[in-house]
């Protein structure tokens, strides 16, 4: 690895572990690890056969996902988060015995015509307020009992999302969450409302079945500390090393578009990591970056494959010193916010850089 460009992931497997742990014991009762998008990016076959002992089972948004994790011999249930996009996903989920959610009408129709041999595990969502997915509260009751009475279905869990359950002292979850137990009230079947801010900081809305994703993978989902998010450990360390270091003078500007001018006599440090490695491009001057685990900053625009941070205050540091640009130490949130995005984008987004797992 010496003779490799440093830049790579560290997946803290036992990390993963301990977060999915914290989820159960916050609600006592069952989750579903949610792993769509390649665990977030930390690589879901390794991630599913971590928690496989584990989980009650797992969340991915669709067929290929779920297909992926089968022939990996992932035993456990999965639920497809958005059920299927054509009728002829019906085979495979029978043959792979995957559940679905059904969340629109269309659905309903090719249910209706589908040859169905053994009955799905469905779970039914439910709009309270999100608008993006979901039967609306006044039909959600017929359409669950039209369900039931097919034959072909398990009519299994009511499921519904919270839209701002991130947002600590904002009454539309309790809102969102009066509204589901309106709609449901009298109906058979289990629940599912939280996703991580609402497992983490909503217990009243627990249900049944949490679906936590991003807090399984050590980033808060707040902008503000909060009690049980603080227990969270980073899974993904994003590493690479000083490949160059240089002596720029005071006023001299740095790299692509001049965007930052050097206010001091400044020690430059080249790190091997870019945009094309999935750190964000629209980074601004400041944001935290650990060298040696010391804080500073970068400077300058990110490049395709360097970025470069200032090392005038960190005389220890040098050509080779390892520079860490998120995970223990420094939290994904907090850079997220920097750049004005969101934790779970950068995981998404990581790329070309090798992820080992310890
Ligand atoms: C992605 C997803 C989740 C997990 O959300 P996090 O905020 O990452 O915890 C839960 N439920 C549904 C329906 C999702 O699509």
């Amino acid at each position: 690895m010496s003779t490799m460009r440093p830049a790579h992931a560290l997946i803290d497997l036992a990390a993963l572990r301990h977060n999915y742990q914290l989820a159960k014991s916050l609600s006592g009762r069952k989750a579903l690890a949610v792993i769509k998008a390649n665990a977030y990016g930390h690589g879901a076959v390794e991630a599913a056969a971590t928690l496989a002992d584990l989980v009650d089972g797992f969340a991915v948004a669709c067929l290929e996902e779920a297909l992926e994790l089968r022939r990996a011999g992932i035993q456990q249930p999965i639920l497809l988060l958005e059920g299927w996009f054509e009728p002829a996903e019906l085979e495979l989920i029978q043959q792979h015995d995957l559940w679905c959610v059904i969340h629109h009408h269309g659905q309903l129709r090719d249910l209706e015509v589908a040859d169905i041999r053994q009955p799905l595990t469905i779970w039914l969502k439910l709009d309270t307020g999100m608008h993006r997915v979901g039967f609306m509260p006044d039909e959600y009751p017929l359409v669950w009992r039209q369900l039931e009475s097919s034959g072909k279905v398990r009519m299994h869990t009511h499921m519904t999302h919270f839209a701002r359950a991130d947002e600590l002292d904002c009454a539309a979850t309790e809102d969102q969450l009066r509204l589901f137990q309106h709609s449901i009230n009298g109906l058979p079947g289990e629940t599912s409302l939280c996703n991580s801010p609402a497992t983490l900081a909503w217990p009243q809305a627990h249900g049944d079945w949490l679906r936590p994703g991003i807090m399984l993978y050590g980033a808060t989902p707040f902008s503000e500390a909060q009690e049980a998010a603080d227990q969270l450990q980073p899974v993904m360390q994003l590493d690479s090393r000083v490949i160059a270091v240089r002596q720029v003078p005071a006023g001299e500007p740095m790299g692509y578009g001049a965007r930052y001018i050097t206010r001091r006599p400044t020690r430059v440090g080249v790190v091997a990591m870019g945009y094309a490695d999935g750190y964000p491009r629209h980074a601004p001057d400041g944001t935290p970056v650990l060298v040696n685990g010391q804080r500073t900053q970068l400077i300058g625009r990110v490049s395709m494959d360097m970025l470069t941070i200032d090392l005038t205050d960190l005389p220890d540091a040098g050509l080779g010193s390892p520079v860490r640009l998120w995970g223990q130490g420094l939290n994904a949130s907090e850079v997220a916010e920097a750049a004005g995005t969101i934790a779970y984008q950068l995981f998404c987004n990581l790329n070309r850089v090798p992820r080992f797992y310890r």
